[in-house]
């Protein structure tokens, strides 16, 4: 017959309530951001940006405020972030992800889209706090460059999307 339900342990309580009275709140949160791409001489490069002293390397985005399209914070995060302009062409995907604030005893589930942009203009000495470092990486080596696998998942699409014919980079 079937084996009657076993009772949780006193291990597995005394382990939820310990997680529980360290993790309390649950916050969703939505950003945008893009890949800002500028193909002149030589191979397309994109916008990244570092953070904790270069050990991190991601791309420009942030949490869309209230009343704004997607879009719009796409171009205003990357603008801010890395000093740099664009003209947004296409939504390129979303990510998903959670990490928790210990602090704030709050478990965040994330949501981010990103849009691919063509370089217009502006300059990465303007760039905000957010960022410790903006460069020009070449796309090729942007792919391995970025700390996030679904970042990276997203820069191939990119690439995909600049340059579809498999056309040297
Ligand atoms: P935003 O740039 O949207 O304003 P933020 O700078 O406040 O956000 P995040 O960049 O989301 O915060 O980082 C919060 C935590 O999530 C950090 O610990 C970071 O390392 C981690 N994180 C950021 N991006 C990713 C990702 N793509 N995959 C997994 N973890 C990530």
């Amino acid at each position: 017959g079937p084996k009657p339900e076993a009772a949780p342990s006193h291990a597995w309580l005394l382990m939820t309530t310990f997680c529980m009275s360290r993790m309390n709140k649950f916050k969703r949160q939505f950003s945008c951001g893009g890949i800002l791409f500028r193909k002149d001489r030589g191979p397309i490069r994109v916008a990244l940006i570092s953070r904790m002293g270069g050990k991190i390397w991601c791309l420009p985005k942030g949490l869309v405020e209230v009343g704004e399209k997607p879009e719009e914070t796409a171009l205003r995060e990357v603008q801010e972030e890395t000093g740099l302009t664009g003209k947004l062409l296409q939504k390129i995907g979303e990510i998903h992800y959670r990490y928790s604030l210990k602090e704030e005893k709050t478990l965040y589930d994330k949501r981010v889209w990103f849009f691919l942009m063509r370089h217009t203009g502006g300059d990465t000495k303007e760039h905000d706090f957010e960022a410790d470092e903006v460069a020009w990486v070449p796309i090729q080596e942007a792919v391995d460059r970025l700390s996030y696998s679904s970042e990276r998942q997203l820069m191939k699409k990119a690439w995909r999307l600049i340059a579809p014919k498999g056309k040297p980079a």
